[in-house]
């Protein structure tokens, strides 16, 4: 346990109250893992911890529900005392809560018997509900009946797939059972929470796990029916050897772990369910279904209220993502760099990487990674870092005696072009000479 956790713990108990740390601190503790926060539960009421750490920062915005947050070498720690949830309020939060004297209560109120153990400050576990045997055989079980839980507070349903994703462990019959037949209490629950736990799940190593709980336990249906329309969609083609479900869950698994990515894997082919057609051939096309699947990406994301520079980005990724030419030049790809802007370029690549990984299992993607490489190169160039390379500028073509205007604009996207197939001849004279031939004053 860190110095200040053990501090915070030392000061409670000195003055008289019981203190632990619990949830999440705890299971993470016992996987042999870091806990990425310590939350404190004691016997202490608000009062009490205000008066034990007056001398400290203290935060009370959460004080109704007996947390305080204490301010220790710039870390807040929340400190909360023993409750009883009252009853539930729109499938989520509870109307009131109950101060109690007794650790158990404390514990009860969690959500996973995995979340429900505490540790005081001697390294001693209290675990009345099994967590830790649970932990050992990789359960996620509910604490108590698991349909009156998961009715009390629907978020729990993605909390549930969340944890079992991360950690891959089972979900215990009667939670999964709970989850499936409650699954339309989502739709009663705010967009942002949602997301919120979907990014999470997202951003776990293997995204895969909780999507296909998500699959398996209709809640996929509920919150992406886009998505759905994937599961079992055979793509008719010899370069795929997975239906085009297994295909996303693939991609997404393949790509960093950065949320943009991770989005961009998910629906950059959701639309080929919309597009196909099947060549003499007898194989599946799917003209036009980049620029359908970044349609759908940001209609649920637009849902889901995600910020628009996310969304924006999504889009991006997914209408270049068929741009994988067998040869590309560097002609094409400075335009592909100009198009996608050089923030979102190197993203592309691993999305087309993984993209190319997750065709065929004999599939060699080699050829994008030595593509990438270039890119970055590419980057390096003068006329790659900036909007504005030329080496001249609309006053420079006025000077020539053209009118401003709409003719200025398109000289300087000719020339602008005329660079980026071939940088060496950036140069103010060349340039000038070249608008010279190339165009007339009209005077
Ligand atoms: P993480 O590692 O993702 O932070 P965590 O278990 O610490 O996981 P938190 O959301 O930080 O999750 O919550 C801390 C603890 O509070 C949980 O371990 C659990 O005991 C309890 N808890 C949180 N959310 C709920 C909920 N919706 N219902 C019941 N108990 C909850
Ligand atoms: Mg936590």
């Amino acid at each position: 346990m860190p110095n200040d956790v053990i501090f915070l713990l030392k000061k409670l108990n000195n003055s008289g109250f019981l203190s632990y740390i619990v949830g999440g601190c705890v299971r993470d503790k016992l996987l042999g893992q870091t806990p990425n926060d310590y939350d404190i539960t004691t016997s202490a009421k608000p009062d009490e911890i205000k008066e034990v750490f007056r001398d400290f920062k203290c935060v009370t915005i959460g004080e109704k529900f007996g947390t305080i947050g204490v301010l220790l070498n710039d870390v807040l720690y929340e400190i909360t005392t023993f409750r009883i949830d009252g009853e539930y309020l729109n499938y989520r939060k509870p109307k009131d809560v109950t101060f109690s004297d007794d650790l158990k209560d404390d514990l009860a109120r969690r959500d996973f018997t995995i979340n429900a153990m505490a540790m005081d400050v001697d390294g001693k576990i209290y675990d009345p509900f099994g967590g830790r045997d649970d932990l050992d055989n990789k359960v996620i079980r509910a604490v108590g009946d698991a349909n009156k839980r998961i009715k009390e507070d629907g978020l729990r349903i993605m909390r549930a797939i969340r944890f079992a994703g991360r950690l891959d462990f089972y979900i215990d019959e009667d939670l999964f059972e709970a989850m499936s037949c409650n699954r339309e209490i989502l739709r009663e629950i705010s967009v942002e929470r949602i997301f919120d736990e979907f990014s999470k799940i997202l951003l776990s190593d293997k995204p895969s796990n909780g999507l296909m709980i998500m699959q398996e336990t209709g809640v996929l249906d509920i919150l992406f029916p886009e998505i759905k329309r994937t599961v079992g969609f055979d793509q008719f083609s010899p370069f795929h050897d997975k239906t085009l479900f297994d295909h996303l869950l693939c991609v997404v698994d393949t790509v960093p772990k950065d949320l943009t990515l991770r989005l961009s894997a998910l629906f950059h082919d959701v639309s080929k369910v919309d597009t196909l057609s099947i060549g003499e051939d007898g194989r599946g096309h799917f003209f036009g279904h980049e620029v359908k699947s970044a349609e759908v990406a940001r209609e649920v994301l637009k849902r889901y209220k995600a910020p628009n520079k996310l969304i924006e980005k999504v889009s991006i990724l997914i209408l270049d993502h068929m741009k994988v030419h067998s040869e590309m030049t560097d002609k094409a790809l400075r335009r592909q760099i100009k198009r996608v802007g050089r923030d979102n370029v190197l993203d592309l690549y691993d999305l087309l990487i993984a993209d190319c990984k997750c065709t065929r299992a004999d599939r060699d993607a080699s050829f994008i990674e030595e593509r990438k490489k270039r890119v970055i190169n590419l980057l390096n160039e003068k006329e790659m870092k900036t909007e504005k390379f030329l080496d001249v500028d609309g006053k420079d073509i006025i000077s020539l005696g053209f009118k401003e205007g709409k003719i200025i604009g398109e000289i300087l996207k000719d020339l602008e072009n005329l660079v980026l197939d071939d940088p060496s001849l950036n140069d103010k004279d060349y340039l000038i000479d070249y608008v010279k031939r190339n165009y007339k004053t009209g005077d």
